[in-house]
């Protein structure tokens, strides 16, 4: 398979990394640089070091040579997206099947001053809005895929009530970094310019969505890079990516978990959430941390989990079937197999439009290996392994965010900064990516 070609026509990379060094020169504003799980795979790749090498001290070790202020990691977020989509299920489940919601956790308002303040503000702007909405139906649909999010908009808007109201880790990541991280610097979210490194042309449209804004700011991801636009830039600036030392991401939003970094492969959303919702559902761990049945190429996957006989009351001996579709096409597949009432009914189902998920971005580097996305893939499920914490409720960086800043999953703040909402495109003739510019397109 020929990676890098992105479903849903966005085709034209709208190339701003000379403006991001231009800003890194300029040196006017914080320089914060943050990279999606699938890039640590892919850099090495289209610098020369081969398909399936894992190159992230080097990478966080280059970003710091361009100049970058604080490099954080996109995994972070990813985990907290987990934290977030995870409740929104159980929530969805649990009025599903009749059930009482949780107890609400107690909030802890012994925060630090600088972080208390920021989030007293944005608590009452989060109270006033309204946000926190009742749980939706199901299936529930991922929604970290702005090439399948477009799909549902324009051609599935009857979907929309199914989707997942949680913005994609990389939106999470600018909105954690521009409200909280610029109020523990002391400083307002205009001081920060944000880079987001990703495998994907279609996150330069999702970071410009109305949907994406908050109220009297401007967009929280000033500037998106694919892997391919970040190997320029290094090329430009004559960084030798694979002879540097390796460096650690900067704390605290550089901790994550291997459920993060499986965010990159087809399935990874899907087992990354199995391995917390369980978790928090029935008290005890999945039975095994690798859910075999959505790993791999295959266009559709799914699996059905078994809540055991001793999890607590409503929930013992219930089943949960998930599906995993990669590719628009597959997606398409599954949804008329479903409308047509075959097959089983569905509680959790992610979409991902690239084949093979993130690893196959259409701004990852071109490719005439056939067996490059089990290169990259096999190289995230190793690092998944290598990693001493792989359930995105045991990082202790989300866990303290919480406490600090956000309150509880899914509660009013988290709502406001970390969810969204869909618009219907169906009546919409323009494409999405109009306003895009053709020049500078990528070289293949
Ligand atoms: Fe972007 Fe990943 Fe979706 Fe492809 S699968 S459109 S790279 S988010």
């Amino acid at each position: 398979q020929c990676a890098a070609v992105c479903p849903v026509g966005a085709i034209a990379e709208r190339s701003e990394w000379r403006e991001v060094l231009n800003q890194l020169d300029s040196k006017r504003k914080v320089m914060v640089c943050v990279t999606a799980p699938a890039v640590r795979v892919a850099i090495g790749e289209e610098l020369g070091t081969g398909p399936g090498s894992v190159t992230t001290g080097q990478m966080v070790a280059a970003q710091r040579a361009l100049g970058f202020d604080y490099v954080f990691d996109v995994n972070f977020a990813a985990d907290l997206t987990i934290m977030e989509e995870g409740t929104e299920l159980l929530g969805r489940l649990r009025t599903a099947w009749g059930l009482e919601p949780p107890a609400a956790a107690d909030d802890d308002s012994s925060s630090s001053s600088a972080s208390s303040a920021g989030r007293q503000g944005h608590q009452d702007e989060a109270a006033g809005r309204g946000h926190h909405q009742g749980p939706g139906p199901l299936p529930m649909f991922t929604s970290c895929c702005p090439g399948w999010i477009t799909t549902v908009e324009k051609s599935y808007p009857e979907l929309i009530p199914h989707l997942s109201t949680c913005k994609s880790p990389a939106q999470m990541m600018g909105a954690v970094v521009k409200c909280y991280f610029a109020a523990k610097l002391g400083r307002q979210a205009e001081d920060i310019c944000l880079v987001s490194i990703a495998p994907c042309t279609a996150k330069k449209y999702e970071a410009e969505r109305a949907e994406m804004l908050r109220e009297g700011e401007g967009q929280d991801i000033d500037y998106v890079v694919t892997t391919r636009e970040f190997g320029r830039m290094l090329r430009e600036r004559r960084i030798p990516l694979a002879s540097l030392l390796e460096a650690p991401f900067d704390h605290p939003l550089g901790e994550s978990t291997g459920a993060a970094v499986i965010f990159g492969n087809t399935g990874g959303v899907m087992e990354a959430a199995l391995r917390t919702a369980y978790e928090l559902a029935v008290g005890q761990p999945l039975p095994k941390l690798e859910v075999a049945a959505i790993r791999g190429l295959a266009g559709i996957k799914e699996a059905e989990l078994t809540l055991p006989d001793d999890a607590p009351p409503g929930l013992a001996g219930r089943s949960l079937r998930v599906a995993v579709a990669s590719g628009i096409g597959h997606a398409r597949h599954l949804l008329q197999a479903m409308h047509s009432g075959q097959g089983p009914r569905y509680d959790f189902i992610e979409v991902m439009a690239c084949p093979g998920g993130c690893i196959g971005g259409g701004g990852q580097p071109k490719s005439r290996d056939p067996l490059v996305l089990l290169k990259r893939m096999g190289a995230v499920y190793n690092l998944d392994e290598r990693s001493t914490i792989r359930k995105s409720h045991q990082n202790q960086s989300v866990l303290q965010l919480y406490k600090e800043f956000l309150g509880e999953p899914n509660g009013p703040l988290a709502h406001q900064l970390l969810h969204t909402s869909y618009t219907d495109r169906s009546r919409t003739t323009l494409p999405a990516y109009s306003t895009w510019e053709k020049e500078d397109a990528p070289q293949h």
